[in-house]
Formats: structure tokens, C-alpha cells, sequence
């Protein structure tokens, strides 16, 4: 053989794999998931490689950004880790259902009929804790709003909206009164109307007017925490509903004992009510 003729093969030795390389797969997805699956539910397992990001996995594989949040229960937009799986979920939500958390909270989270989620899942009675549910074409995902109002290192809670800090958690000469007084929680400005989102998922123990609060809602979140968010103009939920993380639940207002349009927002730890910016973002 020449010695050209041997670069030659060397060349295409080297070279041809590479242009082959596009053709390639490029990613090895996991097979189908264990758990039953749902008509219209097309489920995949992807495990997280160094330098993945929500956003990038989302766009490579045409998933709404908002439908990764939602299935796998993240807390804010980069808590992706090398070795992590995530759910890849295709025309709906894969959500996994809470303690008590019923099939009304459900649709009402989702914007879903409580028949559609009941067809798509061969459901017949209530979902159990810990039960994978198919949510089809959901109308909102709530969760997405960790996106915005949630934080890079993923804290306890996400913002209930985003505004100016006009009173900080402790002690303060009280706005109306002018006397020593507790500041119980912050003050966020905001136009009268601004839509309110729940900190973390919960259950909601109060709906309505409360002394100096004016409308409050307050979400039980277990682990002996729990939301208050006050001077609200109009409440969106009930007492006994279930609220995912970023649902909106209220529309701020100026309601109670308020200088002005904004939200006062708590947060309470065995109903002791605690500074709430080191569980913020
Ligand atoms: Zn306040």
C-alpha cells in the first residue's frame, strides 16, 4: 500500500466516526416507567448529565418547562444534580399525589374536570397519598411559578408575589397607631388586584376576614408551618382545599388595618410567627 493510500485510510479511520456522530443517539432515555400506564400518558425516565439545565432538558425534548416542574416536584429552576432522574411526561402532568389532597383539589389546580382526571387514570374512588397521577392538557400548571418566585438554591418557600419590602419582620413603631408594636411578618407593595401565590403546598385552615388582617387566607403546610397572607381583596379558595406551591389562591388588596395596597405575608412555625426571609430565595 502507498503511503498515501494509507493516510487515506487512516483518515477515514479517524474522521467517518465523527460524521457519523449526529446520527447517533443522543441521549439514552430510560424505557416506559414501572407504574400503570395511562391512556394519553407517554412517560420516560431521563438521568441528569453535568451541565444539564430544566430549561435545556425541557427544549430538547419539546416538554413545557412548567410540565417538568410540575412531575417532579422541583423547587426552583437549577436544583438539576448529575445522577438525578427525571420524569419526562408528554401531553400532560405526572403528578404525584399529597396527603389530602383530593380529586376536587386536583381539578381545581389544574383547571381539569374531576371525569377527565378520573378517565385518563381508571380511577374510580379518591387518589391515595403517594399515588402517580396523569393530568391531561392541564390548564394552569401552578407549580411553574417556582420559576419565577422560587429561588436558584431551592428554599423551604417561594415568594408569594414579587414587590417591594416596605416592613421587615420585628419590632416597629406601628403604621396606624404610632405605638411600640411586633411586626409579625413583611409588608410587599403592590397594586390592589396583583394575584397571590401559595408559599408551599398546604391546606388551607382559614378563608376570611380576621381583626386588623381584613381577608386573610392561612395554608397549613405540616411540619408545624403554616402562611398567612393578609389585607387581600378577594379570596380564591376555601377552608379544607388543597393548594399546590404557587397556586394562585387570592388577590392582594387593602383590606384591615393597611396604609395602602400591599401584602402582609407570615410565616409561622408551630404558630409562632418567625422572620421569613431566611426561608425565602
Ligand atoms: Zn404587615
Amino acid at each position: 500500500m502507498s503511503k498515501d493510500a494509507a493516510l487515506a485510510v487512516l483518515f477515514g479511520l479517524f474522521f467517518l466516526p465523527l460524521l457519523l456522530l449526529p446520527f447517533l443517539p443522543q441521549e439514552d432515555l430510560g424505557g416506559p416507567l414501572s407504574f400503570p400506564p395511562t391512556p394519553g400518558g407517554n412517560f420516560r425516565t431521563y438521568v441528569v448529565k453535568p451541565g444539564d439545565t430544566l430549561a435545556a432538558v425541557a427544549d430538547r425534548y419539546g416538554i413545557p418547562l412548567s410540565y417538568l416542574v410540575a412531575s417532579n416536584g422541583l423547587s426552583a429552576p437549577s436544583v438539576l444534580h448529575p445522577g438525578q432522574e427525571l420524569v419526562l411526561p408528554q401531553g400532560g402532568v405526572l403528578h404525584t399525589v399529597r396527603a389530602g389532597q383530593t380529586l376536587a383539589d386536583l381539578a381545581a389546580t389544574y383547571g381539569v374536570s374531576q371525569e377527565v382526571i378520573r378517565k385518563a387514570n381508571g380511577l374510580s374512588g379518591e387518589p391515595l397519598p403517594g399515588q402517580r397521577l396523569f393530568i391531561p392538557e392541564p390548564r394552569t400548571v401552578p407549580q411553574a411559578a417556582v420559576l419565577e418566585l422560587g429561588g436558584e438554591g431551592g428554599t423551604r418557600f417561594i415568594w408569594p408575589l414579587r414587590g417591594r419590602l416596605t416592613s421587615l419582620f420585628g419590632p416597629r413603631t406601628h403604621p396606624i397607631y404610632g405605638t411600640p408594636d411586633f411586626h409579625t411578618g413583611v409588608d410587599i407593595a403592590v397594586p390592589e388586584g396583583t394575584e397571590v401565590h401559595a408559599a408551599a403546598p398546604g391546606t388551607v385552615t382559614w378563608a376570611g376576614t380576621r381583626g386588623g388582617y381584613g381577608l386573610l387566607v392561612i395554608i397549613d403546610h405540616g411540619d408545624g408551618y403554616s402562611t398567612y397572607y393578609g389585607h387581600l381583596s378577594r379570596i380564591l379558595v376555601h377552608v379544607g382545599q388543597f393548594v399546590e406551591v404557587g397556586q394562585v389562591i387570592a388577590l392582594s388588596g387593602n383590606t384591615g388595618l393597611s396604609t395602602g395596597p400591599h401584602l402582609h405575608f407570615e410565616i409561622r412555625k408551630f404558630g409562632e410567627a418567625i422572620n421569613p426571609l431566611p426561608l425565602l430565595p
